[in-house]
């Protein structure tokens, strides 16, 4: 977009950041440069060892790359911008964020990102996918593709919907996901590096499944996840199911 149109229409449809409320202006996209700079960064694509491993990886399952932006708390302000990428109908937010997260971890050089030669977003059963129009995890790997230029491929296939996940305990949200997830096409994923997309990680079950599949039904060589948020484990693990 052009500079002079760019104002005009912040002018006239000033466009706020989602976490402080402020007006953005230009040059800013996904949130102001304050609340970006004070983002709580996981910096977990800089620790092999880490909290998203420590949720997935299982015998004879290794990641090559754990990697969440920030640290996702519904009750924090920056939860608003997960909450505006997934329900309020605004992909270009989940676009946004997984081309600035790219970005950084670009700037952080992370050999295995480098490595990855498809993006695989965590799929979304088409009946969902039919009310909201658009499926954040595919959109935030788009972002991703934007900034690295690898590839995002389909080859993720939820086999049924999943009930929400939102008000279910660690044990009931194991049992609701399994086997959700089906591998499209799997001979293209032979012998390649292949990466994970979701919006969040809580308990890891979704993810789980989807690099189960992976293993189970494709070859691939190496496997790896990127998210937007990471629930400290904290938060769920000592959830009382009704909360
Ligand atoms: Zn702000």
């Amino acid at each position: 977009m052009n500079y002079l149109l760019g104002s005009v229409l912040d002018a006239f449809f000033p466009r706020l950041c989602p976490v402080c409320g402020c007006s953005l202006v230009r040059g800013e996209t996904l949130m102001c440069l304050s609340c970006l700079a004070a983002l709580p960064r996981t910096r977990m694509h800089l620790r092999p060892d880490n909290s998203i491993t420590a949720r997935l990886t299982r015998p004879g399952l290794r990641l090559e790359l754990a990697a969440a932006w920030m640290d996702y708390s519904r009750h924090s302000p920056y939860a608003a911008v997960i909450r505006d990428a997934k329900y309020a109908g605004m992909p270009h937010i989940a676009r946004e964020a997984g081309r600035l997260f790219a970005r950084e971890m670009l700037a952080d050089a992370v050999p295995a990102l480098a490595d990855i030669d498809v993006l695989l977003p965590v799929p979304m059963h088409w009946t969902r996918l039919l009310r909201r129009g658009y499926n954040q995890s595919r959109e935030i790997a788009l972002g991703i593709s934007a900034a690295t230029g690898i590839p995002v491929g389909d080859n993720l296939h939820a086999l049924r919907g999943h009930a929400t996940q939102t008000r279910r305990s660690v044990e009931e949200r194991m049992r609701n996901v399994g086997g959700i997830i089906a591998v499209r096409r799997p001979a293209e994923l032979l012998g390649l590096h292949v990466a994970v997309v979701d919006d969040v990680i809580t308990t890891g079950a979704t993810l789980a499944d989807a690099l189960h599949a992976l293993r189970a039904q494709a070859q691939p060589r190496a496997m790896s996840v990127i998210t937007i948020g990471a629930v400290r484990s904290d938060e769920w693990m000592f959830k009382p199911s009704n909360a």
